[in-house]
C-alpha cells in the first residue's frame, strides 16, 4: 500500500512563509479531511503538492512510495498517481468532457506504456458510461464543452468524473471557499463516497464543516497558520461543527 507523505513542509509565496512545518501522511484506502479558517494555507498546500511554480518549498519534502516528488513536473506527479481536482478547472471551449477525459486517459496509458495505441473509442465509451452510471450522471454531460458555462456543481461533477476515469492513487480535492453551493458539496461527497476504496487515498480540503455531514473521513485535521494543529477522527469533525474555529485561534494564535 503506497503512501503520500508530507514532511516538515515550509513553503513561501513571494516573500511570505505560508506553510510552517506541515506533516501529513495519507495511505491508499484512507479518507482525510483538512479543515481550517480562511487564509491558513490550505490551498497553498494543495498547489504545492501539485507543483505550482508560485509556491516554493524552502524546507521539507513530499514523497510517494518513499520517493521525493518535489522536483517533478505536475505531469510526472500525475504519473506517480497524484490527482489534483482544480488542475483542469479552466474552460476548454470546443473540447467536450468525453474527449477531454479520453485524451487524459490516453496520455496516462501512453505514459505507462509508450507502445500503447490508446484506448479504442468504443471501449472508452463503455468505460465512461459505467463511470457515469456509478456516479448517477446523465450521459449528455459527456457531450458538453468542458467547464464552459458550468455551474459550480457541474464543475465538481466534471472533476469527480475525471477522478473516476483516471483512477489515481491519491486525490486532493480543494473545495475553494467561494461559489460552492450545497448541491456541489453533495456531488463531491457522493463521488468521494462511491470512489472510496482500497486503492485510493483521498484528501478533502474544506473550510466548511457541512461537507462532513456527507463524507465520513477516518482522519480529520485542523490546520491553522500553516501547520496541522489537531488531528483526530470524526469526533473532531463534530466538535468543529459545534464550536467552529474560534477555539483554534485562541489556543494556537500565541504559540506561532
Ligand atoms: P486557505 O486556502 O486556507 O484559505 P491560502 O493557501 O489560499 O489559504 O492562503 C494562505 C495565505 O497565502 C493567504 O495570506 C494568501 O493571501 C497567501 N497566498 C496564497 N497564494 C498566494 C499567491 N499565489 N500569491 C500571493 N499570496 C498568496
Ligand atoms: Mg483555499
Amino acid at each position: 500500500m503506497a503512501s503520500l507523505v508530507i514532511k516538515n513542509l515550509y513553503v513561501k509565496v513571494d516573500d511570505t512563509i505560508i506553510l510552517k512545518g506541515l506533516d501529513l501522511t495519507i495511505s491508499q484506502g484512507e479518507v482525510h479531511a483538512i479543515m481550517g479558517p480562511n487564509g491558513t494555507g490550505k490551498s497553498t498546500l494543495a498547489y504545492t503538492v501539485m507543483g505550482h511554480p508560485a509556491y516554493s518549498i524552502i524546507e521539507g519534502d513530499v514523497l510517494i512510495d518513499g520517493e521525493s516528488i518535489i522536483d517533478l513536473s505536475p505531469d510526472e506527479r500525475a504519473h506517480r498517481g497524484l490527482f489534483l481536482a482544480f488542475q483542469h478547472a479552466v474552460a476548454l471551449p470546443g473540447v467536450s468532457v468525453a474527449n477531454f477525459l479520453r485524451s487524459a486517459l490516453n496520455a496516462k496509458v501512453k505514459r505507462e506504456n509508450p507502445d500503447d495505441k490508446g484506448i479504442p473509442i468504443i471501449k472508452f465509451r463503455k468505460l465512461l458510461k459505467s463511470k457515469m452510471d456509478l456516479l448517477k450522471m446523465d450521459y449528455s454531460f459527456g457531450g458538453r464543452y468542458l467547464n464552459e458555462g458550468f455551474s459550480g456543481g457541474e464543475k465538481k461533477r466534471a472533476e469527480v468524473l475525471q477522478l473516476a476515469v483516471l483512477e489515481p492513487r491519491f486525490a486532493i480535492l480543494d473545495e475553494t471557499d467561494s461559489g460552492l453551493d450545497i448541491d456541489a458539496v453533495r456531488i463531491v461527497s457522493d463521488g468521494v463516497n462511491k470512489l472510496n476504496g482500497d486503492d485510493l487515498g483521498i484528501l478533502v480540503i474544506t473550510h466548511y464543516q457541512r461537507i462532513l455531514n456527507y463524507i465520513q473521513p477516518q482522519f480529520v485535521h485542523v490546520m491553522f497558520d500553516g501547520r496541522i494543529v489537531e488531528s483526530g477522527n470524526s469526533e473532531l469533525a463534530h466538535y468543529l461543527e459545534e464550536h467552529e474555529y474560534d477555539w483554534v485561534r485562541e489556543k494556537y494564535a500565541e504559540s506561532v
